[in-house]
């Protein structure tokens, strides 16, 4: 057994988002969809596995035995060090999940102390004074106050953490982590022998999240975003990606969109003005029994198979708001959802080796339809957006799960079309 780090993620887009850091970092990583058990099966020879849940805004009793389920299986796969993966906005309410999750895994592993850093420099966020910053606001200043399941209000993460934990908390400031491994090294052992369970740590770039992730290397549980995963990525030898990754030279290519995110939006438009074939799904005729799905699939048996294509039920707001009108928003959803895991099998059956499908619920609703468990996670398209690869029924699969708001205008094409 290779594997070192097992990754526990709160949803899933954050799952992709952590394999991707993980394998930035030069770890062979694994994405794995939901709780695994024992009928799931990671790729060989990774150095890292992540497990992506939805336990973000459930109840934390809830999110505790998830997570606690997730740590097990990822022990029994040989993994040493467990990392907490949460948004780098620490997305939580004043009841968790963060803070019973950590202590319920520490608890598990007979851990006294734990590092957190949600700093992502890459997408603004640092912590500086312990306070968490989105660019150049404070993150109560910041537009994620007004976020619609967790309105954050606090920037001080040593008072958010407080409050989700009966543990003391204490933050390592950053001339410490400027000072390197050794001194912040000591100052864990300080916080440890004065008491403190959760230590928050400041940093402001990269190479503070490389510091904190070396002197962690021996702690059986830490916690952050993706910025701190790569940090402690950092921290192992690996021979990781330099292994072959098994990119199908063979096959069709095809997009599955079901994200009605401004981007989506665009990434549909620019694959149009390209001259490739694309059909918009009718979701009111298929709710009213017309059998859309053989009609798009006489319709992809007849594009030429050296083009990919595009199938999408993406909706413009103005049209989304008269389907859920007409059919409600969750019967809509389903009703999509339904349509694209059923054109999903088809489409790998047919011979697509490479998909993308954009959407993070519609990307849940292919890996079920396809019964792909684990992944093997690739090089990124665009940042935070990671081929992955998946084996079906009907053989080796690229995999692309894009959530609604990630890549490029022009990714859909150039994922698609480039060479490699
Ligand atoms: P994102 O990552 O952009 O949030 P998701 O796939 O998570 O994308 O969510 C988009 C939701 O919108 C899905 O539940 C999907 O089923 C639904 N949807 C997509 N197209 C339509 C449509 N034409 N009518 C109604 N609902 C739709």
């Amino acid at each position: 057994m290779t594997l070192r780090i097992g990754c526990i993620a709160d949803d899933f887009t954050g799952g992709t988002d952590v394999a991707a850091a993980f394998r930035r970092a030069g770890l062979r990583t694994a994405l794995v969809f939901g709780t695994p058990d024992a009928t799931t099966a990671l790729p060989a020879d990774c150095d890292a596995a992540v497990v992506a849940l939805k336990s973000r805004s459930t109840p934390a009793d809830e999110a505790v035995a998830e997570s606690l389920a997730a740590q097990s299986w990822l022990w029994a796969e040989g993994a040493t060090q467990i990392y907490f993966k949460y948004c780098s906005t620490f997305d939580s309410t004043p009841y968790g999940n963060i803070g019973p999750v950590t202590d319920a895994l520490m608890d598990a592993a007979g851990s006294g102390l734990t590092l957190h850093c949600p700093a992502s420099p890459p997408n603004g966020r640092t912590v500086y004074q312990g306070h968490l910053f989105v660019h150049d606001q404070l993150l109560s200043d910041s537009p994620l106050r007004h976020h619609p399941l967790n309105p954050m209000t606090d920037s001080s993460l040593p008072r958010l953490l407080s409050a989700q934990t009966p543990h003391r908390v204490a933050v390592i400031d950053w001339p410490t982590v400027r000072r390197g491994v050794d001194a912040v090294r000591e100052a864990l052992l300080a916080h440890e022998r004065a008491g403190v369970r959760h230590v928050v740590a400041d940093a402001l770039t990269d190479d503070d999240l490389t510091v904190l992730g070396a002197a962690a290397l021996e702690m059986p549980v830490v916690a952050g975003a993706a910025g701190l995963a790569e940090g402690v990525g950092h921290a192992y030898p690996t021979s990781g990606p330099a292994v072959a990754e098994p990119w199908p030279d063979q096959g069709r290519a095809a997009v599955l969109a079901g994200s009605c995110s401004a981007r989506t939006l665009e990434q549909i438009a620019q694959f149009y003005a390209a001259g490739l074939p694309s059909l918009h799904l009718d979701v009111l005729a298929a709710a009213t029994g017309r059998d859309v799905t053989a009609e798009a699939l006489t319709w992809f048996d007849k594009q030429d198979p050296g083009q990919p294509v595009l199938i999408y039920a993406s909706a413009s707001p103005e049209e989304l708001a008269a389907v859920q009108a007409q059919l409600g928003v969750a019967e809509a959803a389903a009703q999509v959802e339904d349509l694209l895991g059923a054109l999903a099998s088809h489409l790998v059956e047919r011979g697509v080796r490479r998909l993308l499908v954009a959407g993070g619920e519609t990307s849940g609703a292919v890996t079920t339809a396809l019964g792909i468990r684990a992944v093997l996670v690739g090089e990124e398209a665009d940042p935070g957006v990671p081929w992955t690869y998946a084996t079906t029924r009907s053989g080796d699969l690229a995999l692309m799960l894009k959530s609604g708001n990630f890549g490029a205008p022009d990714l859909f094409t150039r994922a698609l079309t480039e060479s490699r």
